[in-house]
């Protein structure tokens, strides 16, 4: 994935919404304070959210921008990373690790500093002719990946993808909760291919884009097809802007989408999947994007069938954006209360007085192995704990009174106020994991 032209300053990870008044970012958060008229509601406000359910703190020592995962984001966190990962291996995705800094070397040869300089921080300088910069993007490790050895038309589409670490240095007057950030880990991949498999490729990675946002709860707003604008500093010559855009627009033939002229990346055009925040506003987590640069400036090259080099194609996507923006979303669309799967506490286990406790326990014990995310709570009356959980949105409240030890049932509550009859602890924790191990956005089986 890579950068949008500083102009327009859209970006898969760092894309204001498209109303959004300059000097605000995405999802709801003001930025500069007493600059802008709107009003939002305090409700969905990610940051307010991630201070009470403790999911990540930001901390002026650590840096503005800079904000800290706490453990129950990062349970959060870590749970979207496995599904993502998961889906990814499952499309034929190959996932590797790269630094998050390179030699200036890379990134010059890269466009990167000749084009998005204004982004990144300052090379860091070891000695007269060594320095390093801290990546805007992963495009070009993954580059190298591909130049790693020879490579053949069979291994094509070769699909590399990674959760990489990349910088912005974005002014600290913009900075936001986890909206827009500084460090970025960003869902990432590059395919390489042949001219003729674009269409297809850029179909199956719509595809895959679909079901994750239908697993994380994400709404789609439509699909943008993002070209380039008058003026401004673009990479490549028109014949190659001409062939990508049409490689694009017959990926999306049937399909609804809206053009949007400037919004196109430095080296190529783009689809970005619009998502709507909780206060209506439109912005782009997950994009496409066709680069014929690259591969030039890298001089990637495969053996085709004929024994004749050809040039690949890269494309960049991203499924998902960064944790960072992803979360920022979430947690407003949500209001705290994630799909069980990914809820940071899955179970609370409440002991009605401590002739329970031994059961609560081990019942919790078991949960552990069954592999979710539990917590017994003994401090406080009963109410209250029950108000602490509903306030902390865990999606399932365990009670155990000592009829329910005795016979080893347990009754079941669910977030939201439902409760359920007595159940055995057993097909209890089964309902749980059936519903986590679905990625269901219900709490009960639909039957
Ligand atoms: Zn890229």
């Amino acid at each position: 994935m890579s950068p949008a032209r500083r102009s327009d300053v859209t970006t898969v990870d760092q894309a204001p919404g498209r109303s959004a008044p300059e000097g605000r970012a995405a999802f709801g958060v003001q930025v500069a304070s007493g600059s802008s008229p709107i009003q939002e509601p305090d409700m969905i406000d990610h940051r307010r959210l991630g201070r009470e359910l403790d999911l990540f703190v930001s901390d002026p020592l650590a840096g503005a921008g800079l904000p800290i995962w706490l453990p129950a984001g990062a349970a959060a966190r870590h749970a979207v990373e496995e599904y993502v990962r998961e889906l990814e291996r499952r499309s034929g995705h190959q996932h590797v690790y790269s630094p998050p800094l390179g030699k200036r070397e890379l990134f010059e040869l890269s466009g990167h500093l000749g084009y998005f300089a204004d982004d990144m921080f300052p090379p860091m300088r070891l000695s007269a002719d060594d320095e390093f910069v801290l990546r805007p993007a992963l495009c070009p490790h993954h580059a190298l990946v591909f130049r790693a050895r020879g490579r053949s038309y069979r291994e094509l589409p070769l699909r590399i993808a990674e959760l990489g670490g990349m910088y912005r240095s974005e002014r600290s007057g913009v900075l936001g909760g986890l909206s827009r950030v500084r460090a970025i880990s960003l869902n990432d991949a590059h395919t390489f291919c042949a001219p003729d498999q674009v269409g297809a490729e850029v179909a199956r990675i719509l595809r895959l884009i679909r079901e994750a946002h239908a697993a994380l709860g994400v709404r789609p707003a439509g699909l943008r097809l993002s070209l380039r604008g008058p003026g401004g500093k673009y990479v490549g010559d028109d014949a190659q802007w001409a062939r990508a855009e049409e490689l694009l627009r017959g990926a999306l033939a049937g399909v609804d989408y809206v053009e949007a002229p400037g919004e196109a990346a430095f080296y190529g055009p783009k689809i970005d999947i619009q998502i709507m925040d909780a206060a209506g506003r439109e912005s782009t987590i997950s994009t496409i994007q066709v680069d014929f640069d690259k591969p030039e400036r890298f001089d990637l090259s495969y053996t085709d069938s004929d024994g004749s080099r050809r040039r690949p194609v890269m494309l960049h996507r991203s499924l998902v954006g960064s944790m960072e923006r992803l979360f920022a979303y979430l947690i407003e669309v949500h209001e705290g209360a994630f799909p069980a799967w990914y809820a940071p506490v899955q179970l609370v286990l409440l002991p009605v007085d401590d002739g329970q406790a031994d059961a609560a326990a081990e019942l919790a014990r078991r949960a552990v192995d069954a592999g979710l995310r539990v917590e017994v709570d003994v401090a406080g009356s009963l109410g209250a704990r029950v108000r602490d959980a509903a306030r902390r949105r865990v999606p399932y409240l365990g009670v155990l009174g000592a009829r329910e030890a005795a016979d080893g049932r347990l009754a079941l509550r669910l977030r939201g106020g439902r409760a359920l009859d007595p159940m055995p602890a057993a097909a209890v924790l089964a309902l749980i994991g059936g519903q986590v191990a679905a990625r269901a956005a219900d709490l009960l089986p639909a039957d």
